[in-house]
């Protein structure tokens, strides 16, 4: 294994640029989520890290060997180190599940008492059954498929392992136990391992390191709560998950805004735009503490509810809280915000 550099890369296609001046750091032995909407280059900077295209600009390294860029001869796919999870399907339908792992080892080894031990070896790591290599893949359910999928790309020892959406075709419940396995999967063989998604959940729950693309760029890289809580712009802050952003007026350590003063993050000074997330908005249903709003929809999910209200000024604001005792529309609510905020400068300020 080793850690992933990429540094300025950039490809287009056509007048496309597909990615866009990309520079991330994946550490040895470290997994990054690479998040972003659909159509934002994800796919693009795998193919690239993969050796399934070349960079126009930038260079790509693993460890200390660059595979790419930098007036260096491009690795081909083959001779990188690579393993490589697809959506799905990835699987040779005529071939048993030992067959399927044992694929991704050198072909004078698959037959041999080594071979062997390494596929029962792979199947103990991704938590599936020895028995089951004798199964083909549609005798398996997806996660299975997933997960033996996983364990042929892990099989050869990979310097680095990429995943292109590994869960999207899974049902909810399969792809938390499915994407849990995995990590621990990874995390057990010390796999430096880049996955891409555009599933906030997923990149959030499972990633030392989340990166955020836009449009082909790199709009941040941080741990995950480092990306929650403190997102580089208001639109990162609406990827990530729900936010209220409102406009307020700072000065040092606080500011002041339709839900009244907030503690911010970062001392500031002016106008700013205040990036709340609805969790932090506190719902008072006894007491009139706060501001005052009339609540205008609930959306119950069990756990939590969701709950919109529209204060006395005009402003709509949606705030989260537990799903056991809540309000129901019509009601007159008190809000106040609880913790630290983030606070940015409007768009178009200097
Ligand atoms: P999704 O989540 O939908 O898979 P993505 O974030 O993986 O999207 P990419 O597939 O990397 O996005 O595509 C990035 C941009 O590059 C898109 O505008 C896409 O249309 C374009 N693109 C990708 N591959 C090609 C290609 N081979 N030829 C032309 N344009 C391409």
């Amino acid at each position: 294994m080793s850690s992933l550099t990429i540094t300025g890369v950039t490809k287009s296609f056509g007048t496309t640029r597909a990615v866009d001046d990309v520079t991330l750091h994946v550490p040895h032995g470290s997994f990054t989520t690479v998040l972003g909407p659909s159509g934002c280059g994800k796919t693009t900077l795998l193919r690239l890290i993969a050796g399934f295209l070349v960079p126009e600009s930038g260079s790509i390294a693993f460890g200390d060997t660059v595979v790419a860029g930098d007036g260096v001869r491009s690795t081909p796919p083959q001779a990188r180190r690579v393993g490589y999870v697809p959506q799905e399907g990835a699987l040779f339908p005529h071939l048993d599940v030992a067959a399927n792992i044992a694929f991704g080892l050198p072909k004078e080894s698959r037959a041999t008492t080594g071979g062997r031990d390494r596929v029962a070896e792979m199947l103990d790591l991704v938590e599936l059954p020895a028995d089951f290599r004798h199964r083909r893949p549609d005798e398996l359910s997806g996660g299975q498929q997933q997960r033996v999928a996983l364990a042929r790309s892990l099989a050869p020892q990979p310097a680095v392992v990429l995943l292109d959406e590994p869960f999207s075709s899974l049902d909810a419940s399969l792809r938390g136990s499915t994407s849990r396995a995995v990590r621990r999967a990874l995390e057990a063989t010390n796999t430096t391992a880049l996955l891409v998604t555009h599933d906030q959940n997923e990149a959030l729950s499972l990633a030392d390191q989340v990166a955020v693309m836009r449009a082909g760029r790199l709009v941040q890289s941080a741990p995950p709560s480092e990306v929650y809580l403190s997102p580089s712009d208001p639109q990162v802050a609406e990827f990530v998950g729900r936010a209220v952003v409102l406009p307020g007026t700072a000065e040092d350590a606080h500011a002041t805004c339709a839900l009244g003063q907030v503690v911010l993050t970062e001392p500031a000074s002016g106008p700013v735009s205040l990036m709340i997330r609805p969790e932090q908005v506190y719902v008072d249903l006894t007491h009139d503490a706060g501001v005052r709003g009339e609540v205008e929809e609930v959306s119950y999910y069990g756990h939590d509810c969701a709950v919109q209200v529209r204060l006395a000024d005009g402003t709509p604001v949606l705030a989260r809280m537990a799903g056991v005792l809540h309000p129901v529309p019509g009601d007159t609510v008190h809000l106040r915000v609880t913790g630290l905020v983030r606070a940015y400068r409007p768009a178009g300020s200097p």
